[in-house]
């Protein structure tokens, strides 16, 4: 049998530096090491930093009094780093620096005079802290949406990092002639898109497709849709204990991806599970 990892899997750029971080803040913090909701979307990778002593909070104020806190990937709004500053907390900043450019942008399109056009899901924590950084921006989440877009002379427009460019493209098409000046800055990241297509090649190739990472994680979610319509035999699992020796019966190609919350470890993990289940 042969056991494949596709060429882009798992942590992006963004969450292995966040993870870096928080392991280097909690063995050099005297105190208690917080995040701001869990670091990444990965269970094994949480209760490994619980056991380190750094800790979940929905919110700063509920953090230890003295506290290191650790801000996500993701990225927040700049109110509850001035909370976080106010209840006394040390803050360290884990935003992915691609985050930051999208902050960077919206701040400067908003001081340009420019009505702000987001484009992403509304609610998901990276683009609640997008819009922290530009209050009067509007979120759309498709070209159905430019209702909600006021008439305006300049329009900018930014992307939720994670967001297919096809709902970009078709949003920027529908504000084209509604204003005089549209500015676009394409920040779509490519860590998301590289890995589904790495991993649809590897599942039309493969007899058995292991996806890993947290059933909480939506990138995680869609990377097995993407590899279940080409490999029927497709498993998400969480962590390597999961695979069955019967999902493995008579596989020549067993394809393995792993969500951008999925540290290296844990395909690790997974590629010798298989490798004891197949001896
Ligand atoms: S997906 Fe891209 S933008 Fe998001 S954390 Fe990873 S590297 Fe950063």
């Amino acid at each position: 049998m042969q056991i494949v990892v596709a060429q882009k899997a798992g942590a992006c750029f963004g969450v292995g530096r966040a993870l870096e971080l928080a392991r280097r803040v909690a063995a050099e913090a005297t105190g208690p090491v917080h995040t701001l909701g869990p670091l990444i979307h990965n269970p094994a990778v949480v209760d490994s930093l619980a056991k380190s002593g750094v800790t979940a909070v929905e919110q700063p104020e509920d953090a230890t009094p003295g506290a290191t806190l650790l801000m996500r990937a993701h990225g927040v709004t700049p109110e509850v780093e001035a909370r976080a500053a106010e209840a006394g907390l040390t803050c360290v900043d884990a935003t992915c620096p691609y985050v930051k450019k999208v902050h960077v942008t919206v701040e400067r399109m908003a001081r340009e005079g420019y009505v702000v056009v987001v484009v992403g899901e509304k609610g998901h924590p990276e683009v609640e802290g997008t819009c922290g950084h530009a209050p009067e921006a509007v979120v759309v989440g498709s070209a159905e949406e430019l209702v909600l877009v006021p008439k305006a002379k300049k329009i900018g427009v930014v992307a939720q990092t994670t967001l297919e460019r096809r709902v970009l493209r078709e949003v920027v098409s529908g504000l084209i002639g509604r204003c005089e000046e549209l500015r676009v800055v394409d920040t779509i990241c490519e860590a998301t898109s590289e890995r589904q297509q790495a991993a649809a090649e590897l599942a039309s190739k493969a007899d058995v497709m292991l996806v890993i990472g947290g059933r909480g994680s939506a990138n995680t979610r869609h990377l097995a849709d993407v590899c279940s319509g080409r490999c029927e035999r497709t498993h998400h699992v969480e962590d390597a204990s999961e695979i069955e020796q019967v999902w493995l019966a008579d596989a020549e190609l067993v394809g393995i991806t792993a969500g951008a919350s999925t540290p290296a470890d844990q395909i690790e993990a997974v590629c010798a599970r298989v490798r004891d289940l197949s001896a």
